[in-house]
This record gives C-alpha cells, structure tokens and sequence, in this order.
C-alpha cells in the first residue's frame, strides 16, 4: 500500500576512468557534494565516495564510487579498482580528441580483463565548453553502441546531466545489477 514493501536497497560500486584532466574527480564532487571546486587538485592514486540516491519507486542505490588517476604511472593500478566494480564510467572531455581515444583504451581494458557483466558508461565532459568542441556527440554516440555502452555528455561546472548520468545508469544496468 505504502511501496514499502517493494523498495529495495541496492549497493553500486562505480569506478571512474579516463584521462587526466577529463574532469572524473569534478563529477564525483558536483554529484555527492553538489559542488564545482575549478581549483580541486589532481587525484593521486584513486580516491573512494560514497553516495546515496533515492529512485521513483523508493528504491534505495548507494554508490561506492572509487576515483582513479588518470596519469600513466597509476595505470597498473586501474585492475584493482575495477575488477570488483558493477558499472565502469568511462570519461572523455568533448574538447579533447586525445583524451576519446584514451577512453576508446580503457573501453578496451575492461572488454579484456574486466568482469564480463561489468555494466559500461560513456561520459563526454565538459559539455559547457560548446564553442571548444573538439568531439562530435556522434562519435561518443558511436562507440558507446559499438561497444554496448550507456551514453551521456555531462558538465560538472553547470552540474548538466550529472544527477541523470547515476540514476539513469542504474536503470541501464538494473537487469545485471544485483
Ligand atoms: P580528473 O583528472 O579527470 O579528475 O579531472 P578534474 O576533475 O581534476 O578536472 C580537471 C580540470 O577540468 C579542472 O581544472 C576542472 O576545473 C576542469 N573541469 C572539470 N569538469 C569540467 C566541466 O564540466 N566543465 C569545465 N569547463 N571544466 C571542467
Ligand atoms: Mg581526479
């Protein structure tokens, strides 16, 4: 009668990857604190989040979300965050064609050495910097369908489609989550 009985509380660990400078530890910052730092300093290592969402139908999704540096000497490192991981977004920035083509790297890793029912997500950042536009929301579009990927493009400075990228991910991913 409530929905009470029907609500579930489901537990998400997330891994973000992607180049340096893409803007993962922004996202993680604008949608656990609802904020945008332009001065927050450079992941070392990876660091670890938590946060809580309530969906529609009182589904609970509390998201263990571990944040990984993107720079080359942390790369031996990314296995062990994401092999235990439910959902792996991975990052772009829509100003930089580099840091697609590193994302197309990572889509690669997790397709070799991930777990097999890992669920993926294509983040194109930056999505405020129109005029810098560098890569075209088709491309993103593309590669996210050639791979089986969710597709969103994001800004964490204006906070566009951050809230969307964790709820609609879990919708995405409902039927292989646990
Ligand atoms: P990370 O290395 O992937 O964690 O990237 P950071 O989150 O540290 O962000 C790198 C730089 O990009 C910082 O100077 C941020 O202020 C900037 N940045 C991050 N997200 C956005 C965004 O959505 N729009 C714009 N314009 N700048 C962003
Ligand atoms: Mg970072």
């Amino acid at each position: 009668e409530n929905g009470v009985q029907d609500a579930k509380n489901l537990r998400v660990k997330l891994v973000l990857l992607g180049d340096s400078g893409v803007g993962k530890s922004c996202i993680v910052l604008r949608f656990v604190r609802g904020l945008f730092d332009p001065t927050s300093k450079v992941t070392v290592g990876a660091s670890f989040l938590s946060q809580t969402i309530a969906l529609q139908d009182s589904t609970t999704v509390k998201f263990e979300i571990w944040d990984t540096a993107g720079q080359e000497r942390y790369a031996a490192l990314a296995p062990l965050y994401y092999r235990g991981a439910a959902v792996a977004v991975v990052v772009y920035d829509i100003t930089s064609p580099e840091s697609f083509t590193k994302a197309q790297y990572w889509v690669k890793e997790l397709q070799k050495h991930g777990s097999p029912d890992i669920v993926m997500a294509l983040v194109g950042n930056k999505a405020d910097l129109l005029d810098k536009r560098e890569v075209p929301v088709q491309d993103g579009i593309e590669c996210a369908e050639k791979n089986g990927m969710f597709f969103i493009e994001t800004s964490a400075k204006t906070a566009d489609n951050i809230n969307e990228l964790f709820e609609d991910i879990v919708d995405y991913a409902s039927c292989k989550l646990p």
